[in-house]
């Protein structure tokens, strides 16, 4: 579990946190979204003792990290947005290097290693040096590293960056396996369509603040549907506020997002006073939030404009 309260940290020439607050339950993905200079990788290096804050607390597994940094390190991986390995040591030996420093001794060390290549699915490439890598493998073999040594907490700063669709979709993968072994994941990414594949919950930023935490479900209306005109009417939402059980979330003349009280049977009905009523209706569909959507709900505008969030 990662508990974080009121944390404030400044560089010589910018507040960059500003009374940051929020808890990540143990074994959920957190996604970590803002934009550039929000704070993200400030926080990150704060929960992971790297930095050390100014006020507040950050407390991974019940240690508060300023006042015990070694062992939250022992507890915690980080992947950092610009990470390094060691060129001229194979996958197998960055892997044992990684367990090694971080506290893991004897026969744990080779049982970690095992387990971790077959995890980022290295097994066959184990006596490569990690300078022949490509790009995705050196990105599986750095998240080996940051957990090699059994973390519960796993912290990732823009680990998808650069990656093809096919690495994508192997780091997204591995995630989702890691979260399914207990530990507990914040991912910082400007992908917003891919976080929403296996995070449980995403975390905004902005100004160094948190402007909201919400679980990914939650971002679906409550049986919320889009209805979808063939042919633009401006009656539509002023006819549908009138409709008992419909709540219009939003309505223009060529669609509208409404709320239906109800199980499919009022749907059915509402479907047939709409034909009824004159519109040219072409379905009436389970619609969901995106992140993305929520995103920009979120995030002031002139922000999110013309950049990536
Ligand atoms: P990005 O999405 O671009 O990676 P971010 O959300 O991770 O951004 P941070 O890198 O944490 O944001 O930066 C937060 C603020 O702190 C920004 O205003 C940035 O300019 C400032 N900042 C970051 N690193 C330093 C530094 N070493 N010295 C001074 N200011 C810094």
């Amino acid at each position: 579990m990662i508990e974080v309260k009121d944390l404030v940290f400044e560089y010589p020439t910018a507040r960059a946190l500003d009374g940051v607050s929020f808890k990540v339950e143990k074994g959920a993905i957190a996604a970590l979204v803002g934009p550039n200079g929000a704070g993200k990788t400030t926080l990150l290096r704060n929960i992971a003792a790297l930095e050390k804050p100014f006020s507040g607390t950050a407390i991974v597994d019940g240690l508060d990290v300023r006042n015990n940094p070694r062992a939250v390190h022992k507890k915690l991986g980080f992947l950092q947005d610009f990470f390094g390995l060691y060129d001229d040591l194979s996958v197998e030996q960055c892997l044992t290097y990684a367990a090694m420093a971080n506290g893991l001794h004897g026969s744990a060390v080779h049982k970690a290693v095992e387990e971790t290549l077959g995890w980022i699915d290295l097994k066959d490439h184990r006596k490569k040096l990690s300078k022949q890598l490509s790009r995705g493998m050196r990105q599986r073999l750095a998240v080996g590293q940051a957990i090699a040594h059994r973390p519960s907490v796993l912290l990732l700063d823009e680990p998808a960056s650069g990656l093809d669709p096919d690495a994508r979709r192997d780091l997204s993968t591995l995630l989702r396996h890691l979260q399914s072994t207990g530990i507990t994941l914040i991912v910082s990414s400007h992908i917003l369509a891919e976080l929403e594949d296996y995070s449980t919950e995403m975390i905004i930023m902005e100004d160094g603040k948190v402007k909201s935490q919400r679980g990914v479900s939650e971002t679906e209306g409550p049986n919320a549907f889009a209805i979808e005109l063939a042919e633009p009417n401006g009656d539509l939402g002023k006819w549908l506020k009138k409709q008992k059980g419909i709540t219009v979330l939003q309505a223009d003349d060529n669609r509208a997002l409404v709320s239906i009280e109800g199980d499919a049977s009022a749907r059915a009905r509402l479907l047939k006073d709409l034909i009824g009523a004159g519109f040219a209706v072409t379905s009436i569909s389970e619609t969901k939030r995106s992140l993305a959507d929520t995103y920009f709900d979120e995030v002031s505008s002139d922000k999110s404009k013309g950049g990536k969030p």
